[in-house]
């Protein structure tokens, strides 16, 4: 069944998950205020499923049931399927800023791929329990949170030389029914509001710290689980034209002794295929990532050419303005089209699904990464001051001020000073408070730090055929296919087999 998003909301009342924010502890999470923002960014993932202008991306058709699904639970087959999910991805982040919800795909499709590699290799059951898995997750349309960021302690020190353990989620126990983990994800997006965690290793771990490669689904709810959680958005706040709707909590989520039954374990000790699944998630996600950014870019766009509108400017007179908007257009564009790229030129994977490609997915990601902040100053540059100076909002229904601040702060004369105002508000809201703020920190270090990046891109960049490009172009001898060395990571040969 396809949910709505007041079906959506309307089933967290199912779920008891043990919350805190800012110091008290949470009963009501659908009815809860502070996380209000969230649950309709959320909830726009499920709206748009029965849109007429967006059925078309946000739904898709599960290959391995023929059954119709929210299309943040679909498993890729074709290059066509990526390409919806990142029209889908941009189309609910340019409504909501960021709708969360895609991390549940880039999973999906990772432990897709991740457990039919184990079972092939190691004789194991795991693709067809992940598939059950899949299919209950679909036939619900849940929304899952990935908790894969551990809290990591010591950075320079793996998981298993740490001084406390729990820094890393581990298995504690092995049981004939199932496993018991413990240890913290120290970053969860949307984490109250979800109805399940998937708990994922979040780097390659060597063999020795097996017990901390493991993969697996729980409840929000499963005794044992406490989240401690930010607000979403900027609930309440006049000011906040855009997060005072919507906006995104993440919060840390402790395991502290939970049982998870083996249906619902799909990966427990196998360090290399751990690895493995981090990075064709990571694959996934940075390819989301492009689509959500773009819808960001969506919203800077519009406001930053209603707003110099509302200044009484033309983009035709003044350059220097046109510029600005070509260089934001410039940015959008080109990252959004690593992720055509990345769509075109898919990778198909041995499970029968495919995967964006590794480079033009890490470039898109590396793009928005970077160039977020240059966003933020476009934006700010063709506004002008008033995003940071304009009195506050409760000046609007001052007797003794509205009138004589309407009157100065207008601009083209053909456009109401409220709407003007409204325009720059909405831009401080995305520019300039803590939201932007957490929008630029999240396009930073959401889906991995930038050198997490740069790694995989220079591991699957195709060095060698430039240089064998310019050998030829040279007439030098080229060495024999089995002479060839590389010095890229992760490559025993030219081939990188
Ligand atoms: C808004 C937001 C939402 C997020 N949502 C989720 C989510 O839903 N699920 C999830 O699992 N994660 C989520 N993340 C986490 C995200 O994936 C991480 O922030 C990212 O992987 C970086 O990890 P870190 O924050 O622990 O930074 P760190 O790992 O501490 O990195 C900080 C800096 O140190 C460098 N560094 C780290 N370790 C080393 C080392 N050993 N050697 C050299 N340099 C090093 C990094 O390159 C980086 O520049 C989210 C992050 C944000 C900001």
């Amino acid at each position: 069944m396809l949910m709505t998003a007041e079906d959506y909301r309307e089933s967290l009342r199912r779920y008891t998950p043990r919350i805190f924010i800012n110091g008290s502890q949470v009963t009501n999470v659908a009815d809860e205020p502070l996380l209000a923002p969230g649950i309709a960014g959320v909830g726009v993932t499920y709206d748009f499923a029965h849109h007429p202008d967006h059925v078309h991306s946000l739904t898709a058709i599960e290959a391995s049931s023929g059954k119709t699904v929210n299309r943040m639970l679909h498993i890729n087959r074709e290059s066509k399927d990526l390409l919806s999910k990142l029209e889908a991805v941009r189309a609910v982040c340019a409504e909501s800023g960021c709708a969360q919800r895609y991390l549940a795909h880039d999973a999906l499709n990772g432990l897709y791929q991740a457990t039919k590699r184990t079972d092939d290799r190691h004789g194991t059951d795991y693709h067809q329990r992940f598939i059950h898995y899949l299919h209950r997750v679909q036939d619900e349309d849940l929304s899952l949170g990935i908790a894969m960021t551990d809290a990591k302690g010591d950075r320079s020190k793996r998981a298993g030389e740490q001084a406390k353990r729990d820094v890393y989620v581990h298995i504690k126990e092995r049981r004939p029914d199932g496993i018991i983990i413990r240890g913290t994800k120290a970053i969860v997006t949307g984490a109250p509001y979800m109805h399940e965690f998937l708990v994922m290793p979040c780097r390659t771990h060597p063999a020795e710290d097996a017990d901390f490669a493991v993969a697996c689904a729980v409840p929000v709810d499963a005794p044992g689980i406490t989240i401690i959680a930010r607000p979403a958005g900027r609930r309440g706040e006049a000011s906040a034209k855009f997060s005072a709707k919507y906006g995104q909590s993440t919060g840390v989520v402790q395991f502290d002794n939970v049982f998870v039954p083996h249906e619902q374990v799909f990966l427990a000790g196998e360090t290399e295929e751990g690895g493995f699944l981090t990075t064709t998630y990571a694959t996934h996600h940075r390819q989301s990532c492009i689509g959500a950014r773009a819808g960001f870019g969506d919203l800077l766009i519009g406001a930053g050419a209603l707003m110099t509108r509302a200044n009484g400017l033309d983009f035709e007179k003044h350059g220097h303005l046109r510029d600005a908007m070509v260089e934001l257009i410039t940015i959008t564009e080109s990252f959004y089209a690593c992720g055509v790229a990345s769509s075109v030129y898919c990778e198909q994977d041995p499970a029968g699904s495919v995967m964006p490609h590794p480079v033009y997915s890490n470039i898109g990601k590396l793009l928005l990464a970077t160039k977020i902040y240059d966003m933020h100053r476009i934006a700010h540059l063709v506004s002008g001051g008033l995003i940071v100076a304009l009195p506050g909002p409760d000046e609007d229904h001052n007797p003794e001020t509205q009138a004589s601040l309407s009157a100065v702060l207008s601009g083209r004369p053909d456009i109401p000073t409220e709407q003007r105002l409204e325009v720059a508000r909405f831009i401080e809201d995305l520019t300039v408070s803590s939201q932007a703020g957490w929008y630029s920190v999240m396009s930073l270090h959401g889906g991995g730090s930038p050198e997490a990046m740069k790694r995989e891109i220079w591991r699957n960049y195709p060095v060698s055929e430039k240089t064998d490009l310019v050998e030829r172009l040279l007439d030098r001898d080229i060495l024999d296919e089995g002479q060839k060395v590389t010095d890229q990571p992760g490559k025993c040969c030219e081939k990188g087999c």
